[in-house]
């Protein structure tokens, strides 16, 4: 038994650990609830359930509170002096054997960019740049056709700017659920106020109730319908020709390539009324100022880059970048997915988006580091776990849960069991954490101090209420002790703040930030001399790229890769208010479970029909991947041919549905478009 005292409690301002909004928020231990502060982004102090529930992960009696290491099968609790010289055995001896390449690590987009920073350095110290983070699952379709286009994978606008715009068109999002403060409190009262709201999305779902103009689209469809949008521009003289002009290339050949579109064709194809698409059209063409936002309906397909190169181009066409209350404003999911791919945890990428094969970049970063970074390219996070067994023998899995977030579950079960060796750093006994070899306790936002940086660029503190339970770490401690006995290169840093300083001389875009300088406000990237908090509105004179122009890109559709065959539906997956992705943390929260129990598909009522199923009924959802039973929601809020499936429950997984087709250039998988039947369950 540990010999931990009690835990300290102290109320300190913070950073809610949810979503990429980045809400302050602080744990009031009398209520056993997070409370919000007037921070730089809920100015008001407003918190979603989940920011008030935010702290009960770190009080579930599942935590695990001591280093567990496998002995016969079976896990038993070790000393960390042990379970640390296990971790560096195993690594090690991958590396003599098979050499650097045979490692991988997976890092977090729920943890500070401190420990992002710290966990890519140690991989490329070990001689791999094999390190990815969850955000290849989300948005690194948005971050590869924005970083090409615009040269930076981010919001290009603020949350403080875009209510002055006069329509949002909002593709692929559910704001009202999904990132609830961003939505009540700048995108509902600039509805309120009179700007238009397009909402294109299979689902009527609660941003949708607040829509002027509902396009739902049919899952994998997006480039038809945003190819029919711009096509409308042209026809009906939307343009704005001096941006076109002034700021864009390949204006003729973009128009040469929708020369053939249809729109009404088009608008049936994406299963969308031409009518509506056209009034969308009207209404984005004609606004002085349109704010688009994009999430995961549009990033989550094998064409997801084309699908944000398509709506880049409607932007581009319109003039609408470059000032404020326009833009395209990738929404992030998790709390630091910006943060996470800033700071380096990607395999082509050093901190600030350098390319590794940049010769330049590398010794750059030499110079700092000490040892220069190798060049090649390493694999993306669903390319190393189909590499488990073959190329890549032992894994490092960093406050991730793959064994449940990957599509096609079943194949990614198997493939972890193939490693010599994986050390899992988390909370809980994950599905991943299952498959370990070493499970290393370690800490929540609610113990650890850090910074994180939000969906529009704007870093923050994070900081403890909470002193650590029974013999769990703190993330940070953990890596820098590993990082010193596994590399030749020192690890011994004096807490966040010494790390981010460090950083802030290897990354470009956050170079000339103090980690002091945040204070209970934000610092926003990028930071150029003379900028009091950083820019807002990018791209106003030239691109990030340097360059005053950039291409419009002609996109042609590709169909989903899973084919639908006679009596198949589409499968589309997403989240619940409240309740947050694989739950690594929120699944074991009572009050978030209470909330909403079990994971529904929703069925439109004549795909009911058709199949004998009744509202409420247990169906088999199946595909040859999987089989997963729920009950099913009947209700016209999902579009007729396609089905929505919620995956923080379900077990099976809802992932044992979903396939392995990934974006040719970002490898983001497509989560939103599989083929499967739906019967009731006999
Ligand atoms: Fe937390 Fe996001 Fe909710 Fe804000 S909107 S409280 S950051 S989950």
């Amino acid at each position: 038994m540990s010999d931990a005292p009690e835990r300290a409690y102290e109320p300190r301002k913070s950073i809610c650990p949810f979503c990429g909004v980045g809400c302050g928020v602080v744990y009031n231990h009398e209520t056993g609830k997070g409370t919000g502060w007037e921070a730089p982004v809920n100015t008001r102090g407003e918190l979603c359930p989940k920011g008030v529930a935010a702290f009960e992960p770190g009080e579930h009696e599942d935590r695990l509170t001591q280093p567990l290491v496998r002995e016969n099968g079976q896990f038993v609790t070790a000393p960390w002096e042990e379970a640390i010289a296990r971790v560096v055995e195993g690594l090690e001896a991958a590396r003599e054997t098979h050499g650097p390449e045979s490692l991988a690590f997976f890092s977090s987009s729920n943890c500070t960019n401190e420990e992002n920073y710290l966990f890519q350095k140690i991989a490329r110290a070990l001689g791999t740049n094999n390190v990815d983070n969850c955000a290849r699952l989300c948005h690194s379709s948005t971050v590869t056709a924005m970083a090409e286009r615009f040269g930076a994978g981010a919001m290009t606008n603020t949350l403080e700017d875009i209510p002055e715009a006069d329509v949002f068109l909002v593709t692929g999002a559910n704001p009202a659920e999904q990132h609830p403060v961003i939505f009540n409190s700048y995108l509902g009262p600039a509805i309120q106020d009179g700007t238009t709201l397009i909402h294109v999305d299979p689902r009527d779902n609660k941003t949708t109730n607040a829509a002027d103009i509902h396009l739902p689209v049919s899952p994998g469809y997006d480039i038809p319908l945003l190819n029919a949008l711009a096509k409308v521009l042209l026809e009906e003289d939307l343009v704005e020709d001096s941006f076109v002009a002034e700021r864009t290339t390949r204006f003729e050949e973009f128009v040469d390539s929708l020369a053939d579109v249809d729109v009404e064709a088009n608008a049936d194809l994406a299963g969308v009324d031409p009518e509506k698409l056209r009034a969308a059209a009207r209404a984005y063409g004609e606004a002085d100022r349109a704010a688009a936002f994009t999430g995961m309906g549009m990033s989550q397909h094998h064409c997801g880059t084309d699908n944000v190169r398509a709506l880049l181009n409607l932007a581009l066409l319109t003039g609408n970048v470059g000032k404020r209350g326009t833009g395209v404003n990738p929404l992030r999911g998790q709390n630091n997915v910006q943060g996470a791919n800033d700071v380096g945890a990607r395999p082509a990428d050093l901190p600030g988006y350098e390319s590794v094969t940049d010769e330049a970049a590398r010794e750059r970063v030499a110079a700092v580091w000490g040892f220069e970074p190798p060049s090649t390219p390493g694999l993306t996070e669903v390319e190393l776990t189909h590499e488990f067994g073959d190329s890549v023998h032992a894994a490092f899995v960093f406050a991730e849960n793959p064994g449940l977030t990957e599509p096609n579950l079943n194949r990614v079960r198997r493939e972890f069991d193939e490693l010599d060796f994986l050390v899992v750093q988390d909370l809980f006994m994950t599905e991943t954490a299952e498959h370990a070899d070493v499970i290393l306790p370690g800490s929540t936002w609610a113990e650890k101090a850090g910074s994180v940086t939000n969906t529009d660029r704007q870093v923050m503190r994070m900081r403890p209420n909470a002193s650590l339970p029974g013999d769990a770490r703190r993330d940070l401690d953990i890596l820098r002790e590993i990082g010193e006995r596994l590399t030749d290169v020192s690890f011994d840093y004096d807490g966040p703040g010494e790390v981010f300083d460090e950083m802030t001389t290897v990354n470009p875009l956050y170079e000339g930030m103090a980690y002091a300088d945040i204070g209970e406000g934000s610092l926003r990237w990028p930071f150029p001399a003379g900028a009091d908090d950083g820019v807002g509105v990018l791209h106003e004179d030239t691109f990030a790229t340097g360059d005053r122009t950039t291409p419009l890109l002609p996109v042609e559709h590709v169909p989903p890769a899973d084919d639908l065959g006679e009596g198949e539906l589409a499968l589309t997956t997403g989240r619940v208010l409240q309740h947050f992705n694989s739950g690594a943390f929120s699944r074991r929260s009572e009050t978030l479970v209470r909330m909403r129990g079990e994971d529904v598909l929703e069925m439109h009522p004549a795909d009911a029909d058709d199949r004998g199923i009744e509202d409420g009924e247990r169906v088999a959802v199946e595909n040859d991947r999987g089989l997963v039973e729920v009950a099913a929601a009947v209700s016209p809020i999902i579009t007729q041919g396609s089905v929505f499936l919620t995956f923080h429950y379900s077990d099976p997984a809802t992932n044992d549905l979903t396939g392995d087709a990934l974006d040719p250039e970002a490898k983001i998988p497509e989560y939103k478009h599989s083929a499967v039947t739906v019967r009731p369950v006999e």
